[in-house]
């Protein structure tokens, strides 16, 4: 049995496509039990029902239309007793329930085991048989083991969006669909789904021998230019959301079409013989196989931009280009696209965009740090949407959990109406804080910083009342590139930086690139990244860029001084010793190059959990420490904090988590070193309270959050909050931990705060 077993679990495992998984499953299952129907139902909580997802045996037709109540049939029973149920005579149980389509009637055995996920439940798998027989011990286990395995397959089916959308098979006028993204950036969005496609399909491109070889090289020039000049046009439309640095984006699309790069490659290939169109197909098809078949998710995302760059000039070869008037936008427009790329962001005037989906790509996308900075709700990665035919649907897009509903029903539009709503009250009602200070009613001051990538929002978060910078993440601009910016370059953007917030602090931590975060034009490809090549590993590795860097830092804050240097994944004193020693290098060279500067203030990132257990040592070493609370949490509880697997484990109130903070800051306060915390634990309204507690002297957070935490902070004594800490620290369970701290939080008045966000931190 242990050897069927195995086999089909390789053979499930070989596909990956739950449909055929469960083809697969059924088909073996009923060839192993030597019976005559196998069949799975999966269990739709939402329309509370079970739908024959597969069978072997029974009609065929009936996959996918057939449903059954939850309170219906010996399928119901199994599932609401989350048991399993093994009977000879079906047709004599009083819960037997007859399904004409199905060609049911004359089994008589009938074994049916519940799918289960982390307790819940996903399914009913059935064997019958025409014979009235029981099923014996042996087989039972055998079903049984496998529902395990394929709660398995199911759970991450849907934890990756590859699930197909079970069919509808209730009221079609109640047909609320729900598909399952990533989420790109925060917000609610309700508008009407305009579908933008390619212009012109490169695939479908044939061969053709070219009729004059200077003819086609003309008219690729000319589409060429076209593609340039529409380049720069969308670019131009978002002159006034972004700011020069974050438009360089559109440079780099400029720079694929130089005449050096991909313009010169399908030069050779239209020398060669080929007709424009089949020379640009045969070179971008090149780059975007490359591109696909990267390990790296980033620079898988590159095909993208290339593909996109492609069907422009290709359209313009073609005459299919399409000029849409900005009119013709709905004035709720929720855009959608398969791949959607930053051009095509200027396509829609900024007013009129309420959301923006993609089916393709991640939270690291361009597209989606675009959408961050300019404040519009994103979900990316929706996989199992079908987005071809949402054209002029309305849509639901629900950026914090990465959600997206279409045709909500009216209860649904209510609600997400409501939270728009509400959102936007509270942003209102939080703006009369910005010139208040983050004081509580007894009197402790919490200085509220925040983090920034992109300079858009280096200047949100000024309007939003945040008194330095707690994170500038320097990788954001060099993923906004296609090389390693120069010094120079680097300078300037720093200098834009510290100048915005001069004379509060800057600070600025140096590149973090691997794990989940890499540069296509520096890709780092590894079996396991986490524990891989990451910060200050890469960049000690590499003491030119890391120079550089600091140099640039240093030069850009000669007279505002407001700079300090952070340093990113440290996990022993000698990368801090190591890195000191070429920050004072490079502060020696600045100097002999004449720029008047003082040496900064140098910090370090605690985020590896060998560094929680090294605070004297490091806080002896430099100024100030400041708490990655993403990556401490993940490496602490062993979570990829990305894997919608594991999720649910990802705990930021997670009791361990909590015990090493509070260790962190009483070690770091012994040494008096101030420390911080900047990870999403401190701009969730509930954890903040508790960071306060314990006596962090800084939060900094994300722009959106830091009204909401100000808010909290100032209707709450310290008193209070140190209270609630002593309680929750004695707590074992996260789930209960945060329960508590939303039910109390609520009760201070304080629901409408964590309303829509108790899922960040
Ligand atoms: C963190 O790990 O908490 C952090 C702030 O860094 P990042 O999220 O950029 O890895
Ligand atoms: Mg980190």
């Amino acid at each position: 049995m242990l050897d069927v077993l195995r086999r089909i679990v390789q053979e499930v495992s070989s596909v990956s496509d739950l449909g055929d998984a469960l083809k697969v499953v059924v088909a073996r299952i009923r060839e192993a039990m030597n019976t005559e129907v196998c069949s799975v139902y999966l269990y739709d909580a939402e329309a509370k029902r079970y739908v024959l997802m597969a069978t072997e045996g029974l009609n065929q037709e009936a996959v996918g239309k057939v449903s059954l109540q939850s309170s219906q049939g010996l399928v119901g029973l199994v599932g609401s007793r989350e048991e399993p149920i093994n009977i000879d005579n079906a047709p004599s149980h009083p819960r037997f329930q007859f399904l004409p389509e199905t060609g049911e009637d004359p089994f008589m055995s009938f074994l049916g085991v519940p799918i289960i996920h982390h307790k819940r439940l996903m399914g009913v798998m059935v064997v019958q048989q025409r014979d009235s027989r029981q099923f014996d011990a042996s087989e039972e286990a055998l079903l049984v083991t496998m529902s395990a395995q394929l709660a398995g397959v199911i759970a991450h089916a849907e934890a990756t969006g590859n699930i197909q959308h079970l069919p509808d098979t209730r009221d079609p006028a109640v047909k609320t669909t729900r598909f399952k993204g990533a989420p790109g950036a925060p917000g609610v969005g309700l508008g009407t789904a305009v579908v933008i496609t390619p212009a012109a399909d490169l695939t479908s491109v044939l061969d053709k021998a070219a009729e004059s070889v200077d003819d086609e090289l003309e008219r690729f020039d000319q589409a060429l230019e076209q593609a340039r000049s529409d380049i720069r046009r969308l670019g131009g439309q978002l002159r006034n959301e972004l700011r020069p640095q974050e438009m360089a984006l559109f440079d780099v699309y400029l720079n694929m079409l130089d005449d050096n790069a991909l313009g010169a490659e399908v030069r050779a290939a239209i020398r060669e013989g080929q007709w424009a169109q089949g020379a640009l197909r045969k070179v971008v098809m090149e780059y975007v196989g490359h591109f696909r078949l990267m390990e790296d998710t980033y620079l898988r995302e590159r095909a993208t931009d290339i593909m996109d760059l492609g069907s422009r000039i290709l359209a313009h070869l073609q005459g299919t280009e399409q000029e849409t008037d900005p009119e013709d936008y709905p004035e709720d427009t929720i855009l959608v696209s398969q791949e959607l790329t930053p051009a095509m962001l200027g396509e829609v005037p900024h007013e009129k965009l309420r959301g923006l989906v993609s089916v393709r790509g991640s939270s690291n996308s361009h597209v989606a740090i675009l959408a961050r900075a300019m404040g519009i709700p994103t979900v990316m990665g929706a996989e199992s949407l079908p987005y071809a035919r949402l054209n002029g649907v309305e849509l639901v897009v629900d950026g914090y959990r990465g959600l997206l509903y279409s045709n909500p029903s009216d209860e649904l539009r209510m609600q997400f109406q409501a939270i728009y709503e509400e959102e936007q009250a509270l942003a209102q009602d939080l703006e009369g804080l910005l010139h208040k200070p983050a004081t509580t009613l007894d009197g402790h001051r919490l200085p509220l910083w925040v983090n920034t990538g992109l300079i858009t929002d280096a200047l949100r978060s000024l309007d939003r009342g945040a008194e330095g910078v707690g994170l500038y993440r320097t990788e954001v601009p060099f993923m906004m590139k296609e090389r390693f910016p120069s010094e120079q370059e680097q300078r300037e953007i720093y200098r834009e930086q510290l100048q915005a917030f001069s004379p509060a602090p800057v600070t600025m931590r140096t590149l973090d690139i691997g794990g989940d975060k890499s540069l296509a034009y520096f890709p780092i490809t590894e079996a396991n990244p986490f524990l891989g090549w990451r910060g200050i590993r890469v960049t000690l590795d590499h003491p030119e860029i890391f120079l550089v860097q600091v140099r640039a830092m240093l030069k850009a804050s000669e007279g505002l001084n407001n700079l300090r240097i952070m340093l990113p994944m440290v996990s022993n004193v000698t990368e801090v010793d190591q890195a000191l020693h070429l920050i004072y290098r490079a502060h020696m060279e600045v100097l002999e190059e004449g720029f008047d500067v003082e040496v900064p203030e140098v910090g370090v990132m605690i985020e590896v959990p060998a560094a929680v257990y090294q605070i004297p040592e490091l806080a002896e070493r430099v100024d100030f420490l400041s708490v990655g609370s993403n990556d401490l949490t993940q490496y602490l509880l062993a979570v990829d904090r990305n894997n919608p697997r594991v999720a649910d484990l990802y705990q930021a109130f997670h009791p361990a988590v909590l015990q090493a903070l509070k260790r962190i800051v009483d070690e770091a306060h012994a040494l008096n070193t101030p420390v911080s915390v900047c990870g999403e634990l401190a701009g969730n309204p509930m954890g903040a309270v508790l960071l306060m507690a314990m006596g962090y002297d800084i939060l900094s957070m994300n722009a959106t959050n830091l009204p909401k935490v100000k808010s909290v902070v100032r209707g709450i004594s310290k008193e209070w909050a140190e209270r609630l800490l002593q309680e929750v620290m004695v707590m074992e369970s996260a789930q209960v931990i945060a329960s508590t701290l939303q039910l109390m939080l609520e009760k201070a008045g304080f629901g409408r705060i964590i309303g829509p966000v108790i899922k960040g931190g």
